[in-house]
Order: C-alpha cells, then sequence, then structure tokens
C-alpha cells in the first residue's frame, strides 16, 4: 500500500521517494520522545515547575509561548549550541541542554546568573522518569501491533537512560530492537543508527514504517533508506503536510492497513 494517499485526502502530496509496501510492516520503529513519550505535566510545564521549587515564579502562559518557538526550531538550536548533535554523547547532552534552558529563561526576562543555576537544576531534574509519561494513544497501538505479530523497535535521540526508562514506564517489553543515540554514540538524522536496527531487527527496510515526530530526524533519514514513514504532529508543527501525516496514533492502524 502507499501509505497516506486515498485513506487521508486531506494530506499534502506525498512525496516521490515515498515507499509502497504490498502490505502490513513486519516491523514498525518509533521515534520516542513527542512521538511514545513526553515531558511530564509539559515541556514548559516541566520548567515551571522546577523554577517554582527554586523559589521562581514563572509565566505559564509566557512559559508554554516560549517553549513552543524553541521546540519549533529544536534542530537549528542543535547545530547552534552543540555543532550538530545533542544526545550521542554525555557530556555534550549536559551542555546542550543547560545551554537551552539558559536560552529559554533568558527570553523569559531572567538574569543571566540565575538562569545559568537554573538551567543545571533543570537538566538534572529532566532526567529523571517521573518528569515523562507515556501518551495515551501510544499503548493502545503498540498492544495492537504486538497482537498482530508486527514488532517493534525505538530508534530515538536520547541519552543512555532513556533504556531504563522505557522499562520503568511499561513499555520496554515491546521493543525486541533498541537503537539509543547515547548509546550509540550516533543520533538522526544519520541513517547509520537507522541501519543499526535494521541490522539488529534482520529486516528488510521495505518491511519496516518508522514513525516520528521530526520530519528531518525521522521521517527524511528513514525513507532515504528504504523504509516507509509516517510523521506524528500532535500540535501542528508541520502543516506543510510533507509526509504521510497523523495527528494522533490512533489512525496509524488505518494508514498500516490494519483495520
Ligand atoms: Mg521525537
Amino acid at each position: 500500500m502507499r501509505y497516506g494517499t486515498n485513506s487521508s485526502p486531506r494530506r499534502g502530496l506525498l512525496r516521490m521517494s515515498e515507499v509502497i509496501l504490498a502490505g502490513p510492516p513486519e516491523w514498525v520503529f518509533f521515534d520516542v520522545g513527542e512521538t511514545l513519550i513526553r515531558p511530564w505535566p509539559s515541556f514548559a510545564g516541566a520548567i515551571v515547575e522546577i523554577c517554582a521549587s527554586e523559589g521562581v515564579e514563572l509565566s505559564d502562559d509566557e512559559a508554554h509561548a516560549v517553549a513552543d518557538a524553541r521546540l519549533r526550531k529544536f534542530l537549528d538550536f542543535v547545530r547552534e549550541l552543540e555543532g550538530g548533535s545533542f544526545s550521542d554523547d554525555p557530556k555534550r547532552s549536559r551542555n546542550f541542554w543547560t545551554k537551552f534552558y539558559q536560552g529559554f529563561l533568558g527570553e523569559m526576562g531572567m538574569e543571566p546568573d540565575l538562569a545559568a543555576h537554573l538551567s543545571t537544576v533543570i537538566y538534572d531534574e529532566m532526567t529523571q522518569p517521573h518528569r515523562y509519561r507515556v501518551f495515551d494513544d501510544a499503548k493502545p497501538l503498540m498492544d495492537l501491533l504486538a497482537a498482530r505479530g508486527i514488532k517493534m523497535a525505538v530508534v530515538s535521540n536520547w541519552e543512555a537512560f532513556l533504556d531504563d526508562m522505557l522499562d520503568g514506564l511499561g513499555i520496554g517489553h515491546h521493543f525486541e530492537v533498541r537503537a539509543i543515540s547515547g548509546i550509540e554514540g550516533i543520533e538522526k538524522p544519520n541513517p547509520e543508527i537507522f541501519r543499526r536496527a535494521l541490522e539488529r531487527a534482520g529486516a528488510h527496510p521495505s518491511t519496516v514504517v518508522h514513525i516520528g515526530d521530526d520530519p528531518r530526524s525521522d521521517a527524511e533519514p528513514a525513507s532515504g533508506l528504504g523504509m516507509g514513514a509516517i510523521i506524528i504532529d500532535r500540535r501542528n508543527r508541520h502543516p506543510e503536510r510533507e509526509w504521510p501525516t497523523v495527528e494522533s496514533l490512533s489512525e496509524v492502524p488505518a494508514l498500516l492497513g490494519l483495520e
């Protein structure tokens, strides 16, 4: 089948490189952040809570607006702040995120010394599992895929602690294969991390669909290797709709021909 054509006529034009699978995939690869799990209560909400715990009150509305603008340009920040990657090395991860949080707090009008201090507090707190939750639409999809005998993997730009956290969040048992940048030392959009996952899965790209929230880190490299690609866009961050796009994971079974 060709993903996202007649079943979603309101979506944008598909790329010519779009993979056509003859039937349901044998594997589904998942990105993790903003695809399966999210910061709790939200990226901005977590920062507001952590600052409050340090005695610093921030405007919740303003924090959400600043977060939204910065997360839309996330890969630009990765290039600007750490030269192109952020999660493939522990030191680079800390450097990137503390600079990212400092910039965030600076945009909120905070003076630099306090922002520098709070950025390290936020970084440490955001490596804790209690700061993350699984999206409500993720478990039903994974349960359905498992019931249909479709295997699952994660391909994620995340620090090494994600490996334990997937288990702690109760979804780790779904993933026969895991390629996590903080463990691999290589991160998306480098196709090598997808190649490693494919090799471990023993899967041909044409039997795999990758689902992620970032066109440049997820859909482009996966499609470039010959995999099917679906973008999950929960917050209308990519209105151009260059790829088969869903707004909820509950729409995925139809796209995979599983309904
Ligand atoms: Mg993501």
